[in-house]
């Protein structure tokens, strides 16, 4: 075993007791969170690397609850439309995908894992096709990740039996792997699966014990189907299939019925809100304030960047916070601290990670992050609440380090685990190609 004593000037541990220590020290051994405290005595622990980080904030490192994460190399292309309609993300995104090759998969990966790290992220929820080429990737950066195969079947039985296979061999490949975990993803369950898909991806989820990552209530299209269908919305018909009985990580919750949130509470179900992708396409606001009253778990995602358009999760915070006390009119509408969970242990608990990771505390993970508290934004000390400070006053530039299952990912302002000036070069050369092919 291999234990390191990290020491900083602030540890906020988003625990339940809200505990923070100034000075603090963490002990990690080998994976894993051995002990926190203010004043570190010598005792139980050999102590085999002492670092003291200094002038820096640790707290948990942020999950990333919804991301695309190869539409990187599409990042740009979609300004001024909208892709949360079935038209609009057929008209831009489809196009793009109809040319867009496995080989230039990887390039965008990279770069996503690596802005991911650089903002603080140490766990991420990804969906998309091609996951043979995005898995690699994703192992070298280093990051836990829930990956999510990505199928759109449009009710045809060649493509439905096609992609069915394809998620069966990915989701056997990551069997008992120690950081990913493979994940079930309709793109949109209804819209472009059909029920007799839905039905296989639950046998498929089941058989694999793990859920589905799908979109939903983006521009209620699932819902003016299921009435025309079903005679009811698209929860009900969802609970009554038993899609519901596995976890679910339902992007974005937009034009979702207030009154089917009691069925949602019931389920392992999570509203993954993705406000900046919201905003920029112009398709409304989730009733946040509703799913927190209903007492359904939701988590904070960048979406994919093609127009959000970064990775930067505290920037998402800061967007949610501001969004939703000005839709409510009310500031502080959703406080700091709850935004912060939604940031960490929500998405944890999205994943079914909460006793592992989403906070620090001793025997979960050690998947931390430290901003550099020498930085803009946090004067005066005196005078801002920490919890505030970290949603509206700082931004991911602020990270320094980043630790995930014990290990460096990036090592004070240096990237450990991945080139990331190698990954822009892999990227530029992989959008010159697709632009060429378009
Ligand atoms: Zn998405």
């Amino acid at each position: 075993m291999t234990t390191s004593l990290i020491r900083a000037e602030q540890i906020v541990t988003l625990d339940a007791a809200d505990t923070i220590h100034g000075p603090g020290y963490l002990i990690v051994a080998d994976d894993r969170l051995v002990e926190i405290g203010t004043h570190f005595t010598p005792g139980q622990w050999r102590i085999d690397h002492e670092i003291d980080l200094g002038a820096r904030l640790v707290m948990p490192g942020l999950v990333n609850a919804h991301t695309h994460t190869p539409m990187t190399l599409f990042r740009g292309h979609a300004e001024g439309r909208t892709l949360f309609t079935l038209e609009g993300w057929f008209n831009t995104i489809r196009v793009l995908e109809q040319v867009l090759t496995p080989d230039l998969i990887p390039a965008g990966v990279a770069v996503s894992c690596a802005e991911m790290i650089r903002t603080g992220t140490t766990c991420f929820a990804d969906q998309y096709f091609w996951m043979d080429r995005i898995v690699p990737e994703v192992r070298r950066s280093g990051l836990r990740a829930a990956l999510a195969y990505g199928i759109v079947e449009l009710g045809e039985a060649a493509a439905r039996e096609r992609e069915l296979a394809a998620a069966t061999t990915f989701l056997e490949s990551l069997r008992g792997d120690p950081l990913i975990k493979g994940w079930v993803g309709p793109h949109a369950f209804f819209v472009d699966n059909s029920e007799a898909a839905m039905r296989l991806e639950l046998e498929l989820a089941k058989r694999f014990d793990t859920g589905f990552h799908i979109h939903m209530g983006t521009s209620g299209e699932e819902d003016r189907f299921c009435w025309e269908h079903y005679g009811r919305s698209a929860i009900p018909q969802l609970e009554a299939l038993g899609m519901l009985e596995r976890p679910v990580l339902a992007a974005h919750c937009i034009t979702m019925p207030v009154e089917d949130f009691p069925i949602l509470a019931r389920h392992p179900f999570t509203a993954v809100l993705a406000p900046s992708s919201a905003m920029r396409n112009a398709a409304g606001v989730a009733p946040l304030r509703a799913l927190h009253a209903a007492g359904v778990n939701t988590a904070l995602g960048t979406d994919n960047v093609t127009n959000n358009n970064s990775y930067d999760l505290f920037k998402e915070m800061q967007i949610a916070g501001k969004l939703f006390s000005l839709h409510e009119r009310t500031p502080n509408a959703i406080p700091t601290r709850k935004i912060l969970e939604m940031a960490t242990l929500g998405g944890a608990r999205a994943l079914g990670l909460e006793d592992e990771i989403g906070s620090l505390e001793v025997g979960k993970k050690a998947d931390l992050i430290a901003l550099d508290l020498n930085e803009i934004g946090w004067s005066p000390r005196g005078g801002q609440d920490v919890y505030a400070a970290l949603v509206y006053s700082i931004t991911g530039q602020h990270v320094r380090d980043v630790m995930v299952d014990g290990r460096w990912l990036f090592r004070d302002n240096a990237w450990i685990t991945l080139d990331f000036a190698q990954a822009r070069r892999d990227l530029e050369a992989a959008h010159a190609e697709l632009t060429r092919r378009l």
